[in-house]
């Protein structure tokens, strides 16, 4: 099992790989994995898939999709094996979740900053929240979960707390 191809995508290039999800979420990350793989697999665990899902984009991509049972997940040697819902098993290199994630956001709403639908803290160009003095960073304001986006967030909210700062104490500006 593997969480982010962004991270780790270069490791399963030409593998065998299933992306496991409700079918939408699942296809989502299934077609940013194709660039890495053309062995790909969707585990649908919500009962969605239907012969419509697997037509158009999908089809011409090469994406299979399968509806499978979530809990019959299991290893075997090097691979991970699903049972599919018709019974038969399917056998991975590598399965991806794509099951959607809660935020840690409640912290900052507590507080009285504001989230979009998804569940992401609002913020403007500089971080800062609605609320005078709260900044958010990283994985609270977007989906992308990447260090390197929670460093540059983290950069950008610094840079503005410093100026804030300058500006309450001595006028001196970055
Ligand atoms: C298995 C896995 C593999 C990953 N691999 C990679 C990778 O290879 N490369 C990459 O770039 N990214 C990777 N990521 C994503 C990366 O870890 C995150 O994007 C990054 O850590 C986000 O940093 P952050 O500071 O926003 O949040 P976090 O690192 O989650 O830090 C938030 C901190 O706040 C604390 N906290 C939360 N609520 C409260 C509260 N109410 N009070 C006090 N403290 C609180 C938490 O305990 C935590 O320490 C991976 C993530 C996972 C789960």
């Amino acid at each position: 099992m593997r969480l982010c191809p962004i991270c780790d995508g270069y490791e399963v290039i030409d593998k065998r790989v299933a992306v496991m999800g409700p079918l939408k979420e699942a296809v989502k990350k299934a077609s940013f994995m194709r660039t890495y793989t053309r062995d790909l697999t969707v585990l649908a665990t919500d009962g969605a898939c239907r012969m419509d899902d697997c037509s158009g984009p999908l089809r011409e991509a090469g994406i299979r999709v399968e509806a499978c049972i979530p809990n019959s997940l299991r290893p075997l040697g090097e691979h991970a094996i699903v049972v599919l819902s018709g019974g038969a098993t399917g056998a991975f290199d590598a399965i991806y979740p794509a099951m959607g994630c809660r935020t840690g956001a409640k912290f900052g709403i507590d507080l009285g900053a504001t989230c979009d639908d998804l569940g992401y803290l609002i913020v403007d160009a500089h971080q800062r929240t609605v609320v005078p003095g709260l900044y958010a960073a990283g994985d609270v304001v977007n989906e992308i979960n990447q260090i390197a986006v929670a460093f540059g967030d983290a950069a950008i909210a610094a840079t503005d707390i410093h100026n804030q700062l300058a500006d309450t104490n001595h006028g001196f500006r970055h």
